[in-house]
């Protein structure tokens, strides 16, 4: 019959609690009174038994004890073979054991260290030393789930960290109005893309993009109105992509800017005229607009990167291209004339 003294499982893993907590596994009531007396005054110590060598696992599964006093001898189940199991078994594996021997035989005390017994006391041990083995093994074992949990603690506070910190990239990049790809990401793009074609010899296409009077869009209807049209803009660009690596940016202001990897003037031209086009079928009023409605001009160019050239000459060239767009009255596409690098 097993005495097992209110189990009171722990709500707080042992390292937290500091508290030693001894199992004593031993069929003989006479040597538990004695050990319980030994450890009776000791406020630091919670002290637990059980009788029947059975429900030794389980008992210790429950209480998670810093220490196992272990009985060798006992009916039905030898102290040798339960130690295998505490060694076999993931959860108890760590505890230290104290073999309490009836015996001082060497052969046995071989055998229990063999088996994985990390002490061996022969009964009644003395009280004194018997409590400075007892502390001595909790320590060293608290000491270990304490570092375990700090590891555990750092490798989850890293891994937060690295979480954030790819948030934080992802924020970083984009415009917090419209939520495409902020100028930061588009200097990226281009200075990657750049690179990619030079690597690849494929035309990058580039459109910046500028909605027209703008201005008067503003000082109609105010600059709340001015920000939810910029919304649309965006939108609107961004419904026209259709390779993962074409991307919109907000360029500044009113400015959008769209990179088209191996893509040649004809497909940005396509493009181009395709977001200027819905946009304008949009038909969001602008009265003081020579159009009556937002619109958008846009400049294409296209480039074989090559070294001598740079992302900023196709800059330069889609800019001059949407320059002319504008004093050719607004509310279209112009191909820049003189591309940078001869792409046939
Ligand atoms: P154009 O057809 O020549 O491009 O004329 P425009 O009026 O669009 O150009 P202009 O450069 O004269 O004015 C741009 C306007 O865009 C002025 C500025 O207040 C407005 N703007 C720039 N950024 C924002 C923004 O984030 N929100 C709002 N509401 N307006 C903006
Ligand atoms: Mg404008
Ligand atoms: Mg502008």
């Amino acid at each position: 019959m097993a005495e097992v003294p209110v189990p009171r499982a722990p709500d707080t893993p042992v390292a937290t609690q500091f508290k030693v907590r001894v199992l004593l596994i031993d069929d003989q009531l006479i040597i538990v009174e004695a050990i319980r007396r030994m450890l009776a005054d000791q406020g630091d110590i919670e002290f637990h038994y059980v009788t029947d060598p059975a429900a030794a696992i389980a008992t210790a599964h429950l209480l998670q004890p810093t220490v196992i006093l272990q009985d060798l001898v006992m009916p039905g189940v030898d102290g040798l073979t339960l130690i295998r199991s505490y060694r076999d078994d993931p959860k108890l594996n760590p505890v230290p054991v104290i073999v309490l021997s009836a015996k001082e035989d060497p052969q046995l005390k071989a055998n229990s260290f063999a088996v994985g017994a990390n002490d061996y006391v022969v009964k009644l041990p003395d009280r004194l030393e018997l409590l400075a083995r007892i502390r001595y093994h909790s320590t060293a074992f608290i000491a270990r789930l304490q570092r375990d949990e700090a590891f555990a603690f750092l490798r989850a506070s890293q891994k937060n960290l690295a979480d954030a910190n790819i948030e934080l990239q992802k924020l970083a990049a984009l415009d917090s109005l419209t939520g495409i790809a902020n100028r930061r990401r588009f200097d990226e793009v281009m200075r990657a893309e750049w690179q990619r074609g030079q690597r690849d010899k494929k035309p990058l296409s580039l459109l910046m993009c500028d909605i027209d009077c703008f201005k008067v869009y503003n000082d109609s209807f105010g600059h709340l109105a001015g920000d939810l049209c910029l919304k649309k803009a965006a939108a609107v660009l961004t419904e026209h992509l259709k390779r993962p690596a074409d991307v919109v940016a907000r360029y500044g202001g009113e400015e959008f800017a769209i990179v088209l990897p191996d893509t040649d003037p004809a497909g940005a031209l396509l493009i181009a005229s395709a977001c200027c086009g819905h946009l304008a079928r949009l038909a969001i009023d602008n009265p003081r607009a020579p159009h009556g409605i937002i619109t958008m001009s846009i400049g294409v160019a296209t480039v074989v990167p090559s070294k001598a050239g740079s992302a900023e000459t196709l800059i330069a060239s889609a800019d001059k291209a949407l320059y002319q767009a504008k004093n050719d009255g607004r509310n279209q596409v112009m191909v820049a004339a003189n591309p940078p690098e001869d792409i046939s």
